[in-house]
């Protein structure tokens, strides 16, 4: 007697309940097609949305469905019904991973047999009890394969909305997997749940799962719209930044980092260097062997010093043939050792063939004084610096202060 109390607590109306299922049901409907229509799509929405049409379809038919046997309406809206878990469970592997096709052509399989043991068993008038068993077990499968890839996929995807899905799926399992366990113990429980209170409940408990399971999806399809902004934005940020030749930063990014070093090294009051650094007889290697050549042997000057740069040296293409490195705790003896190494790492690469025996490359250094009062102070003395490198014959490396502040470098090299 104990598992009706329940009816005496609270009487639902069928017929209420029904239209109460549909209204709900039919908005959930109309969402997820509004945003499929107005939002952005994602795969997996297809079948989200032809899931909700399914139960919506499904609540009418068994809503309308006349009491003569066999009764179509039962043989059309329960099928309706059976398809909603694993529609869900698609679209789900399709948001997922829309490659995984193999393990989504099997759940179709399995729902379209599940669904014909179903039409089978009920048009030989099999007892309720073998159909209850059908209706509520194939749902309850593909709930246990939503909730396995779901937690699975929490680790991975790292998509927090994934909870809500589990939460949805293993409330649904729970019910499902009661229900089942009352069926198989117990089969002459089958009334229990075709009664016209136990009917209401069901729908009641169905609408709801159905809501919250569209909440979920609605979650995820956002959290991931707004992981999609977040990695388009730094990819332009990355585009905006970078060189798109060498992928070295560009000017406009190594000035920026030049100005918070610079700051950074005047408030702590360290040492800071900065080598402009120009190929030498570029254009020649352009007008002698083509544009792509040039281009190449620009890549190639790119690797050969990001190759050799310290951990905290900047390196950046400032201009066409131009680099410019930043070099921080770095004292101007020191940066005449770093650029002689820089200028004989130019000096080793192995030129593109057909392209010209030998790249070579010339800079000018310059230490932060207390009076360069911006980067382009400093630029403009090392730039000065490189003129006389130039000037001097090329290939070679000049500092922007007075030689007496310098050792001779094979002195210094050989010390
Ligand atoms: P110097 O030794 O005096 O520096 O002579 P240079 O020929 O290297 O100098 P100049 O400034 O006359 O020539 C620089 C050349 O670099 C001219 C330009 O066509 C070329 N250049 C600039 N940007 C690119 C690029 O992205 N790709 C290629 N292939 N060439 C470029
Ligand atoms: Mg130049
Ligand atoms: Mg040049």
């Amino acid at each position: 007697m104990g598992r009706y109390r329940f009816e005496a607590d609270i009487t639902l109306d069928l017929q209420t309940v029904y239209l109460f299922g549909i209204l709900v049901q039919l908005g959930v409907a109309v969402a997820r097609i509004c945003v499929q229509i107005f939002g952005k799509q994602y795969t997996g929405f297809t079948q989200w949305t032809l899931a909700s049409v399914a139960m919506v379809a499904g609540f009418i038919a068994f809503a309308l469905r006349s009491h003569t046997y066999p009764s179509l309406g039962l043989m059309i809206s329960i099928p309706l019904i059976m398809s909603v878990a694993p529609l869900h469970l698609d679209g789900f592997l399709d948001f997922l991973n829309p490659d995984a096709k193999r393990l989504r052509r099997a759940t179709l399989y399995l729902a379209v047999l599940a669904i014909a043991a179903f039409e089978i068993a009920y048009l030989t008038k099999a007892r309720d009890p073998l159909i209850l068993l059908l209706i509520f077990g194939s749902i309850d499968l593909f709930n246990s394969i939503t909730l396995y890839v779901a937690i699975r996929s929490l680790r991975k995807d790292g998509l927090s909305a994934m909870w809500l899905i589990v939460a949805c799926a293993s409330a649904s399992l729970l019910q499902h997997i009661a229900r089942v366990g009352m069926l198989l113990f117990d089969p002459g429980a089958a009334p229990l749940f075709t009664t016209d209170q136990a009917l209401a409940w069901s729908v009641i408990v169905a609408t709801v799962q159905q809501m919250l399971t569209a909440i979920a999806q609605f979650t995820l399809s956002a959290q991931r719209v707004r992981a999609d902004l977040e990695d388009a934005q730094s990819e332009l940020e990355k585009l905006a930044w970078t060189d798109a030749l060498t992928g070295l930063r560009n000017r406009r990014r190594f000035i920026e980092e030049a100005r918070t070093h610079i700051d950074g090294a005047r408030r702590h009051n360290r040492p800071l260097s900065l080598l402009m650094c120009d190929l030498d007889r570029f254009k020649s290697i352009n007008d002698t062997f083509g544009h792509p050549v040039g281009d190449e042997v620009l890549r190639q000057v790119g690797h050969a010093l990001t190759d050799i740069a310290r951990l905290s040296d900047r390196v950046g293409r400032i201009g066409g043939e131009e680099f410019a490195i930043l070099l921080t705790e770095t004292d101007l003896a020191a940066a005449q050792l770093v650029a002689e190494r820089f200028r004989c790492r130019i000096e080793a690469i192995t030129p593109p063939a057909p392209g010209p025996d030998q790249i070579t490359m010339s800079i000018g250094f310059a230490t932060l004084h207390a009076d360069d009062a911006t980067i382009e102070f400093l630029m403009e003395r090392a730039d000065q610096a490189l003129y006389r490198a130039k000037a001097a014959g090329r290939n070679c490396c000049m500092s922007a202060e007075p030689p007496s502040r310098l050792a001779p470098i094979t002195k210094l090299l050989t010390q």
